[in-house]
């Protein structure tokens, strides 16, 4: 007998056949006698829509409000999840299957103050542990928490999977099973190379990067989450029959296993390629170098909110004067440059160049740690397609390469093939 939590994404419950097929998952796993938490997002495209209920609310005339109060965006689009966890308990129930459904407050899963993209802070298990000790699945919805104001809150668009896996951890559930419209993760995005495979495990250093790097499938907090609680987290279709062979093999079931680096015996150098689309550069020209340059710059950035990612400063060639190079969203640069002309004599810099429509593709592997030469190997195969490189940034599981955007999907396959993905 094992204990698992299974969460199911927006199209996995689009509808009311699909959340049908769900609740066989789900009984699949009963039936072979395992303890079991389900954790559900809203239906496809229903958060989207209530999102935007909030945003288009007509303004008195002459209001000068422009934002909304955040906790009633909360209320709003909380709801979503409240209506699947419902349907799927009702679903359940009509196979003979105990279950009732969570909202967030009543387990509760406490977070902090920040609506809108609020984090977990704790989760009140023992409940939820004693009833699945009597065979009652809990259908949680996911998304949401309870704030210390006493507010609904909720995580952050995806945020689901963070919710699924947290109660993993809450629980100690032996494993988290994120079910989702793709069978699993992939070495690169298969829309852009046919041939990139499916990974049979990849560890949560791995996924990290992956996922903070463009790969869509799961929200980057789940992952932080798994990797500090160790949960072992499989990425699986949903759309595969419930009852197909080996669907409830409870070691190897169909999918991707994301766990520690010690469970993946066969590592290879290089474990995926990401890419980030819309990313822009802005480079300060001559700026004086000396202490504090840096913190005049990206001290007012952050302020501002603006995410800023690659950072390239060179070293000056006689001390006085030196370059500084940085990315951030393409929506973000005018917004960052309006900051630092607001800034230009706190910081001291001659102009500012910027260009937007850049790509950032990555190269992910622990396996570098230990190998030389996976850098060169990438610059020698994109020099070959005649690619420039505008930045490079590095760390120890990964090299990430800034390009024109227009050769974005020229790089995917050219770095895939370089480091031997697309051969099994
Ligand atoms: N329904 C929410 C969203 O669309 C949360 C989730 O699905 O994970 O962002
Ligand atoms: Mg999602």
């Amino acid at each position: 007998m094992a204990r698992i939590v299974m969460k199911f994404g927006g199209t996995s419950v689009a509808d009311l056949d699909r959340i049908h097929n769900v609740a066989r998952h789900v009984k699949r796993e009963v039936d072979a006698g395992h303890e079991v938490a389900v954790v559900v997002s809203a239906m496809s495209g229903k958060t989207n829509e209530l999102v935007g209920w909030v945003q288009n609310m007509p303004k008195v005339a002459g209001s000068n409000a422009p934002f909304y109060d955040a906790r009633e965006y909360d209320a709003i689009v909380a709801s979503g999840e409240q209506v699947t966890s419902g349907l799927l308990a009702i679903a359940l129930q009509s196979m003979g299957i105990n279950a009732r459904s969570w909202q967030g407050w009543q387990i509760p899963i406490r977070t902090d103050n920040a609506h809108g993209a609020a984090r977990i802070l704790d989760i009140e298990g023992a409940e939820i542990i004693r009833r699945m000790g009597e065979g009652q699945v809990a259908v949680v919805a996911g998304f949401q928490g309870l704030g210390p104001d006493n507010r609904l809150a909720t995580l952050g668009r995806g945020g689901s999977d963070t919710s699924a896996v947290a109660i993993a951890a809450a629980v100690k559930a032996d494993r988290c099973d994120i079910y989702t419209d793709v069978d699993g993760v992939y070495t690169t995005d298969p829309r852009i190379e046919p041939k990139a495979r499916r990974l049979k495990k990849i560890a949560f250093e791995e996924m990290l990067e992956m996922a903070s790097l463009g790969a869509k499938v799961l929200q980057v907090r789940s992952v932080e989450l798994a990797m500090v609680h160790k949960v072992r987290t499989f990425v699986r279709s949903s759309f595969e029959d419930p009852d197909a062979p080996g669907m409830g093999d409870l070691l190897n079931p169909p999918g991707t296993l994301i766990c520690d680096e010690e469970e993946i015996v066969e590592q290879e150098v290089v474990t995926g390629i990401a890419y980030a689309k819309d990313e822009a550069q802005i480079s300060l020209r001559r700026l004086s170098d000396r202490p504090g340059v840096s913190a005049a710059i990206f001290g007012p950035l952050a302020e501002a909110h603006i995410n800023v990612d690659m950072i390239v400063q060179n070293i000056s060639e006689d001390g006085s004067k030196t370059d500084m190079t940085f990315t951030v969203p393409s929506g973000d640069v005018d917004k960052a440059l309006r900051v630092l002309g607001d800034n230009k004599d706190k910081i001291g810099y001659d102009v500012i160049q910027s260009e937007a429509g850049l790509v950032k593709v990555s190269v992910i592997g622990i396996g570098m740690r230990s190998h030389a030469g996976v850098a060169a190997s990438a610059f020698r195969a994109l020099a070959d397609k005649g690619i420039n490189i505008k930045a490079i940034t590095t760390s120890e599981i990964k090299i990430s390469i800034l390009i024109d955007g227009p050769y974005a999907e020229l790089a995917v396959r050219t770095l895939h093939s370089a480091y031997g993905l697309d051969k099994s």
